[in-house]
């Protein structure tokens, strides 16, 4: 009976393995499963299995959703930015949208409590088209009929999907954002309601009213702005709209599937009146003057989606797990288990002493290996050890020095796909010690 994944073949080959640093391969087939699981539920596709564990945050790979904007205006020029004061907002708003993902805050509801604040481990990418010499991912377009968003009454047309179809640019690939305007004749009217709102489509979005963002624009005379941008507005709004589009809900209404944003009356922000005295919220996905904080299950949501290769939008993301980075190498030291899918972009390094158990997908880069050195252990609890780019990484590697070696556990269901070798086996001589 193997009390752990032991392999006859495996014995063999390192017993005349004994001098001298060898390597020999075995196939996919010679690896031998064990009878029966842990009986460890790995529910892989749901937002807590995602959430970033913060003893090692290296293991939740960086994500980049990439981004294009389009800014629409009237024909005679009006109703928009101008390219150039256009390009400058955009600048910094992804500048500081950014900044807000790199700068999670700490839950203000529910009330009191000890919500962790988590890394989001994603960004976006400004992606401009590779092929053509002089984009930078910032588009302008002048139509009468598209540069206008209505989101109510007889002219409502914020549904309308018209502008995407005609203008958008790399859909597959990239979020395009659709930067317009209320229609400059509405804006003549004293009572007409001039708010900035979007709209999510899943893999696009339409935001409005960001060019009365700018409340004035001093030119220096280097050329350079000097401006008084109020692009933060912006900034809510756009990572708001995002938001919805990675799989967020509103938090307010407590349907949102996340324990740990609670439901609430919305208050726009702090005030000295009841609910709003301590009821108010900063979430990101209120309506609130803050939208600063994720909570951990949200950021479990998004990676959830991330690291789905069934999510419908997973292709916007920059395929940053197809290029093997030896800087971004894991190393397992203590013990381990990854409840969610992975994306690695560098090597698996199981060290003596290291435990790591695995019972979703795990994608390698090709020429990526996993490599159990001599007392670290892998168990593939149900796990699909895959390249999720078409390609093929190098393998499983076992090291043995003296009497000490890796080990390797191949539990029930699990699936090791497009390795060139499934396990290399590497002795080390004594003079290697
Ligand atoms: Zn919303």
């Amino acid at each position: 009976m193997n009390r752990f994944f032991y392999l006859a073949a495996v014995t063999l080959l390192l017993a005349t393995c004994a001098r001298g640093p060898k390597k020999s391969f075995l196939r996919t087939a010679e690896i031998q499963a064990l009878p029966q699981s842990y009986g460890d539920n790995f529910q892989c596709r749901i937002a807590s299995s995602s959430i970033p564990d913060e003893a090692h945050l290296d293991h939740t790979q960086i994500k980049y959703l990439r981004v294009n904007f389009h800014i629409v205006g009237k024909s005679d020029g009006t109703g928009n930015f101008d390219e150039k004061t256009g390009r400058l907002f955009i600048a910094q708003v992804m500048r500081a949208a950014n900044q807000k993902l790199a700068n999670n805050k700490k839950m203000n509801l529910p009330v009191g409590n000890d919500t962790p604040v988590l890394p989001l481990r994603y960004r976006y990418l400004l992606s401009p088209r590779p092929e053509v010499p002089g984009d930078d991912g910032i588009y302008f377009h002048r139509d009468d009929d598209l540069y206008w968003m209505v989101s109510k009454g007889k002219d409502q047309n914020n549904y309308n999907r018209d502008v995407f179809e005609k203008y958008g640019i790399r859909k597959d690939t990239v979020l395009n954002v659709f930067v317009l305007a209320h229609p400059v004749d509405s804006l003549k009217s004293r009572t007409y309601k001039a708010d900035q709102r979007g709209i999510a489509f899943g893999n696009w979005v339409k935001v409005k009213n960001w060019h009365n963002g700018i409340r004035d624009t001093i030119w220096q005379e280097d050329g350079t702005f000097k401006m008084n941008w109020t692009y933060w507005n912006a900034v809510k709004l756009l990572n708001h709209e995002i938001g919805h589009c990675l799989g967020l809900q509103h938090t307010w209404t407590g349907r949102d599937g996340c324990p740990d944003t609670p439901k609430h009356t919305n208050c726009w922000n702090k005030s000295k009146r009841a609910p709003c005295d301590t009821e108010w919220s900063n979430n990101v996905m209120d309506y609130n003057a803050h939208a600063s904080a994720w909570s951990p299950c949200q950021i479990g949501k998004i990676h959830a989606n991330f690291s789905n290769p069934n999510w419908k939008w997973r292709s916007l993301l920059e395929p940053t797990w197809c290029t093997l980075k030896p800087e971004q190498t894991i190393t397992i030291r203590d013990t381990v288990v990854w409840r969610g899918p992975r994306d690695l972009e560098g090597h698996l390094v199981i060290a003596p002493g290291g435990y790591l158990r695995l019972g979703c997908r795990v994608s390698l880069p090709a020429g990526a290996k996993i490599s159990i050195e001599p007392g670290g252990r892998l168990v593939l609890d149900g796990a699909e050890l895959e390249n999720a780019c078409g390609e093929q990484w190098e393998g499983i590697e076992v090291g043995q020095q003296g009497e000490q070696e890796g080990t390797l556990e191949c539990w029930p269901g699990s699936i090791i796909r497009d390795a060139r070798q499934s396990v290399q086996l590497v002795s080390h001589s004594q003079e290697d010690s």
